[in-house]
């Protein structure tokens, strides 16, 4: 990483599930230091500027999981190894550097009947920062979000999808967990795997929404599968693959 830095300070942790954290960053001076488009994604260093890469102060890329209408970034990430565990081990007051926003995964200005997202465990979180855009500018007729956890429990912002399933009339949202513990919710969630009855029961005009997709490799896979033969354009599926 050799492009400008910036410096951040962990303010607060949010224990999204037993191995995923949120981590608000608050930068340096007064305001964001650069702009960024939701879906967008930035190098962090968990260490500050000045002390030499270690094996566990490495770059590592994090998507924002905030919406850039705040004055400070939400990366959240799941501890997988040996940089994303040093994250875990960040408390507040640590300092973190981080890089400019980078990437084209992001949201269409023109989002016709509306958004529909995609999103598999951690890829929820440039989702988030996403939806969170929609529901505040009105973006789209309809915003749509299908989500995958293995569990309720690993379900990262459950209380805050719900929460703007409850006060935003025209956001929708399901929530499917696939693992052994399921246990579906009449509420916000089934149990039923995605193919093509259910997304079309589910999905309105179809051919005018945009498709933006961030989950594991089989399940991206077999999302863009059911959205081709749902006769989707390729023109109009996004994703993120990391
Ligand atoms: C554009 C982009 C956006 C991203 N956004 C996010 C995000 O928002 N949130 C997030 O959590 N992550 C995100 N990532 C992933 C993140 O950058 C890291 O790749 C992730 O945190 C793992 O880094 P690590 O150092 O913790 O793991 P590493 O130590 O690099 O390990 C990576 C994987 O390899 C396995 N592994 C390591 N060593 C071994 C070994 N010897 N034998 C077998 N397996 C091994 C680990 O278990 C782990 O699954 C993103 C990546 C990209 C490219």
């Amino acid at each position: 990483m050799t492009d400008q830095t910036f410096r951040f300070q962990v303010d607060r942790i949010i224990q999204e599930s037993q191995r995923v954290k949120t981590f608000r960053l608050q930068p340096e001076g007064s305001g964001l230091p650069f702009h960024f488009s939701p879906g967008q994604h930035l190098g962090v260093r968990p260490a500050p500027p000045g002390v030499p890469d270690t094996e566990h102060g490495k770059w590592r890329h994090f998507s924002l999981s905030s919406s850039p209408s705040e004055g400070f970034l939400e990366i959240t990430v799941l501890n997988q190894g040996t940089a994303s565990d040093r994250m875990h081990s960040l408390a507040p007051g640590d300092w973190v550097e981080a890089t400019r926003p980078v990437g084209d995964f992001i949201l269409e200005q023109e989002v016709g009947h509306g958004p529909v997202f995609f999103a598999g465990g951690i890829g929820i979180a440039p989702i988030r920062s996403m939806i969170r855009l929609c529901l505040e500018q009105e973006m789209g007729e309809a915003v749509s979000l299908f989500a995958s956890f293995p569990t309720r429990e690993q379900a990262i912002y459950r209380e805050e999808i719900r929460a703007w399933a409850d006060r935003v009339p025209r956001f929708s949202c399901w929530l499917t967990y696939t693992g052994t513990e399921t246990r579906p919710d009449a509420q916000d969630s089934e149990s039923h795997p995605w193919n093509r009855p259910f997304l079309e029961e589910r999905i309105e005009r179809p051919l005018e929404r945009d498709y933006y997709l961030c989950a594991p490799r089989g399940l991206m896979d077999i999302v863009e599968t059911l959205l081709a033969a749902m006769g989707v354009p390729e023109d109009r599926v996004r994703r993120e693959r990391w």
